[in-house]
């Protein structure tokens, strides 16, 4: 039977039902998604070695029997050693040791033949030439496909469940035996300005590579297979972008009007001066509302640089001409953040400002939302409580969207659409590669806050061991003598707030009772009702309470110009984007600020976190290296940010093939060579792709 790219797995020789269901639950169901799950690594096996030719320090093949295995304990520690004698033609031996590795004893059997592929070392207690924990793979001398397993560049597939990497090379390699040809959806003239090889032998050879291909190259994802079939996948992302874009700039928005009154409003709010970039951005802000297409824009600025008084700027032009502002947070702690930020800009212009998060009671919420729906609330914070199917607004004009990559690109057109076109503004503290983030925001403008307000000196940033912490008091004293005020805070890992609670109540007791009995210490949680929550913030804020413990709830909570220490407990479990932010809570004033990081014992992973808070103030730093350390997914929380999930290419390694990609994608979409093959285009992504990427209405 020949099979089709869309013949489900379960047809496929040598997938039963119980592999189709395994590989189904890793999202393989047909064969293309099976010829689109792509080895990780290459191992070159036509240059196999004999025993005698190998020298201790290279990386080699080599193909042996196995002549005796033993497990061994080790000077009386049971370390599972497992040793294993090879030989070959040549006659000569070779050792293999594996620790922690008693299940071998049932795998690699006298007589056996395997491939072995490592470092070789010179075994000084044998006298002979060994390599430790090599990859290895059993080889069956009955099973007919034993060409398939060396003698040629060899795939590595992660293993899944029960399906090791030998019997994805089995199935992969029979089911393109039947394959019928694949067809060639890119356009011509791309794959030929590019030099890029045609879908179906760039498919073949990701899985079995051409002799002689560069193994390096291979294993870096840049064999012109690998090439092109990551770059087919960003294509056609950015040509959904690309169509959206096109649709987006035809639709019809809010045309606000910049009116003297909304001047004059403005200037009443402001209680300062804006910095030249606060200006700038407002100005690109006010164009797009202005404009009678809907604003899409992200406002991009580090932690600290303002942003809250463009927004508060952008929501006065909205509601000077009727209309109302929905302000959306991803945590119940920011919406209140912003809930009292726009409520004391906005007190004083007779506005009335409203909160929404889950944690009201069923009755409060009932009155906001009927508040709302007629119209007499002008501002709205909340978080996912506003997107419920109830919430209903009488006339919704703005949204501002804050720590946008949290929100799903289903989320954010939720939220438009509980109004008629309304403009959009998103603002980030997270600053990423361009390309990357119109990519994952989709269509976006960006404006970038570049200047701090004036008179800021960067924090000074200090890491230190619990054992250390009274010399970490003492410096607490020393800035509270001179009138300054403190944060404490202890982390909140989710689910275990409790905990978080349970340590900052004794940490409040002991600072409050033992070491500054003679000072004004205050507590603050998540878990305290919202007016018990503004009391102590307004205490801090007017300078009664001069030491304040807390769980995150300030992370980008309070605005205390005269807190100049920010000490942060087991700061190793913390991420750096909030680390960066909680520190951003100091250094607001003209005083030198200090950040202090106290952890216990550190992995490598934290001390690369703490080392990188410690050495850079710049957020957009930060990010990056944020972003390489834990990786896209991780960083914008994979499936509900919308970050399609893509079978080959990685926006992170692969940022120079989104480029190209995207380049690419935009001069096709708006010129396209003709109109056939765009229309083919679209048809193409609305079968294959739209749903994949959360492209809701491409075609
Ligand atoms: P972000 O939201 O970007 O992290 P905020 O909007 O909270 O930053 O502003 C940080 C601090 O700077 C706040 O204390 C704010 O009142 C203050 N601030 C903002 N703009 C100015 C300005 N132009 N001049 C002086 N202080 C400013
Ligand atoms: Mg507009």
């Amino acid at each position: 039977m020949t099979l089709e790219l869309d013949t489900p797995v379960q047809y496929v020789k040598g997938i039963g039902p119980p592999r189709a269901k395994t590989l189904e639950a890793k999202g393989i169901r047909t064969v293309e998604d099976l010829l689109t799950y792509a080895p990780f690594r290459y191992e070159d096996r036509s240059n196999v070695k004999r025993i005698s030719e190998l020298a201790p320090g290279e990386t080699a093949t080599v193909l042996a029997v196995v002549e005796s295995a033993r497990l061994s304990s080790f000077q009386r520690r049971r370390l599972g050693l497992f040793e294993a004698t090879f030989t070959d033609e040549s006659g000569r031996t070779l050792a293999g040791k594996w620790f922690h590795s008693d299940y071998l004893a049932n795998v690699i059997e006298p007589g056996r033949e395997v491939a072995l592929y490592g470092k070789v070392e010179f075994d000084r207690y044998s006298g002979t030439l060994a390599m430790i924990h090599p990859e290895f793979e059993i080889l069956d001398p009955e099973d007919p496909d034993v060409s398939l397993h060396t003698g040629r560049i060899v795939p590595i597939y992660q293993a899944i469940g029960k399906i090791t990497t030998r019997v994805f090379r089995r199935i992969i390699h029979g089911v393109l035996e039947r394959l019928a040809p694949i067809e060639e959806p890119l356009p011509g003239h791309t794959l030929r300005r590019l030099k890029l090889p045609k879908r179906d032998r760039a498919i073949r050879e990701l899985h079995f590579p051409p002799p002689g291909t560069d193994l390096r190259l291979l294993n870096a994802f840049r064999s012109p297979a690998q090439y092109r079939l990551i770059f087919e996948e960003f294509f056609w992302l950015e040509c959904g972008l690309s169509l959206k874009r096109t649709k987006a700039r035809l639709r019809k928005g809010i045309s606000f009007q910049l009116t003297g009154r909304v001047r004059e409003k403005i200037k009443q709010m402001l209680p300062f001066k804006p910095t030249r970039a606060q200006k700038r951005v407002l100005g690109e802000i006010a164009r797009d509302m202005a404009s009678e297409n809907p604003m899409n824009r992200m406002l991009q600025g580090d932690v600290g640089s303002g942003k809250t008084l463009v927004a508060a700027e952008a929501a006065i032009i909205a509601i000077e001409n009727g209309y109302q502002v929905a302000v959306l947070a991803p945590t119940e702690i920011l919406a209140a953040q912003h809930y009292f930020s726009f409520k004391n800009l906005f007190d004083k212009l007779g506005y009335v400002t409203g909160l929404l998060v889950g944690s009201q009671s069923q009755k409060e919420k009932k009155q906001i939302k009927k508040l709302l729906a007629e119209g007499h609330i002008q501002v709205i914070a909340g978080t996912h409580a506003l997107l419920e199917e109830d919430v209903a607004f009488h006339n919704l004009g703005l949204v501002i969207i804050d720590e946008q990559h949290r929100f799903g690109v289903m989320q954010r057109l939720r939220m438009i659409e509980k109004g008629v076109a309304p403009d959009v503004l998103v603002m980030t503290a997270t600053p990423i590669p361009r390309t990357l983030a119109l990519t994952i925001y989709g269509d976006l403008d960006v404006s970038v806050i570049d200047e701090m307000p004036p008179g800021r000196k960067p924090v000074k940033t200090f890491h230190v061991t619990e054992d250390q912490i009274e010399r970490v008091y003492s410096f607490l004293r020393q800035e509270i003598d001179k009138g300054r005020q403190a944060y404490v805070v202890y982390p909140v890992i989710e689910e275990s707030e409790t905990q978080a609670l349970k340590a900052a109540e004794k940490m409040h007791e002991h600072l409050s009772k033992v070491v500054f009995p003679d000072v004004k210490v205050g507590l603050l949680h998540g878990k305290l009702p919202a007016e018990e929550k503004e009391a102590v913030m307004r205490a801090f804020k007017e300078g009664r309470i001069k030491i304040l413990v807390s769980t995150t709830v300030v992370e980008v909570g309070v605005d205390v110009p005269n807190a100049t220490v920010m000490v942060i407990e087991q700061a190793e479990r913390f991420g750096m984007a909030q680390l960066h932010q909680l520190r951003g809570r100091v250094g607001r004033g003209a005083e030198q600020s200090y950040c202090i990081l106290v952890t216990g014992r550190l992995n490598d992973a934290a001390r690369e976190r703490i080392r990188t808070i410690v050495e850079s103030t710049d957020g957009f730093h930060i990010a990056e290296m944020d972003l390489r350390l834990r990786g896209p997914g991780e960083f914008f929380g994979t499936r509900q940010s919308g970050l399609p999930a893509f079978r080959i290419g990685n926006l992170i390694r692969d940022q120079d093939v989104l480029e190209v990609a995207r380049s690419e994608a935009t001069a096709f979409v708006e010129n396209p060579p003709s109109p056939e093959e765009l229309k083919r285009a679209v048809a193409y992504i609305r079968d294959h792709w739209q749903r994949r990427y959360g492209l809701v209405q491409v075609g």
